[in-house]
């Protein structure tokens, strides 16, 4: 029997990157749908979204995540369209502003943390509102944990009906504040979420110089993995990421030093319970 395919979710923007940081992440749609399509050949399927505005802030204006998600639809047919409810880009429900758009997915934070410069504020009401959103626009959150205690809530919103399981568990690791990359700590994530959630999937994601790492735990330990500027704009100390897609390439080497196959966006939407029609 082969190895269960690694699915590979590429972060093109985020919140904070910017072209000082470096010239290549991409800000503009027309830029995001450029990079999102190479990273798209280069092996990822789900595509993990954030907008800005003209000044390059974060929004989370629906308007500009339509465009996103047409313009990503159209470029990168099958691939798996992930809108962030971050908090980093609006306040309250204009978090979830974007879910009538009906991503295949979308992230979910059910916990607070500390971030490298303030609280990350997810109210349990705030939480189960996008919670409930998700729910009735027929959207699979990707579950953003922060911290251990963002796994047993995940898992309890899963039993008592406000999450539809399988659950899909990424675990975010290196944010200054929080939880740093630490292979013990990643390996009793998992036991904890097998022993929580028993039908869940996970993914992990590191922060800055962590990312390369983090991508390698959880190739070798057969979850699936994110990569992509919003975590980390380097190849190392002193060369920058040309592109998303140089990020991609360099997961996928992983996954061929781990005999994974790198996942299609078929096989990626058969393991998560996607619909494999797009712009449903
Ligand atoms: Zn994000």
């Amino acid at each position: 029997m082969s190895a269960t395919p690694c699915i590979i979710c590429v972060a093109i923007t985020g919140s904070l990157p910017t072209k000082d940081n470096n010239p290549a992440v991409p800000i503009t749609i027309a830029e995001q749908i450029e990079s999102t399509q190479e990273s798209f050949e280069a092996g990822a399927s789900i595509a993990h979204c954030h907008v800005r505005d003209d000044e390059g802030k974060p929004t989370s204006d629906p308007e500009r995540f339509a465009r996103l998600k047409e313009g990503i639809e159209k470029h990168c047919p099958g691939m798996i369209v992930q809108l962030s409810t971050g908090g980093r880009s609006g306040a309250g429900k204009a978090r979830g502003g974007m879910l009538p758009l009906r991503p295949d997915m979308a992230s979910l934070s059910v916990g607070s943390n500390n971030f490298p410069t303030r609280v990350y504020e997810n109210p349990p009401d705030l939480v189960d509102w996008l919670a409930s959103e998700m729910l009735a626009y027929d959207i699979k959150p990707e579950i953003e944990a922060f911290d251990l205690s963002h796994i047993i809530q995940a898992a309890a919103m899963q039993k008592d009906g406000r999450l539809k399981g399988p659950l899909y568990v990424q675990f975010v690791m290196g944010v200054k504040n929080a939880m740093p990359a630490d292979e013990r700590i990643l390996d009793f994530y998992i036991e904890t979420l097998q022993r929580f959630a028993p039908d869940a999937q996970w993914c992990a994601a590191g922060i800055g110089s962590a990312q390369i790492v983090v991508n390698e735990w959880a190739i070798a330990k057969g979850g699936h993995t994110r990569t992509g500027m919003e975590d980390n704009v380097r190849l190392d100390r002193d060369t920058l990421a040309p592109s998303n897609a140089a990020l991609v390439k360099r997961a996928a080497v992983l996954c061929e030093k781990y005999d994974r196959p790198v996942a299609t966006w078929q096989q990626a939407r058969n393991m998560l319970g996607l619909h494999h029609a797009t712009g449903r």
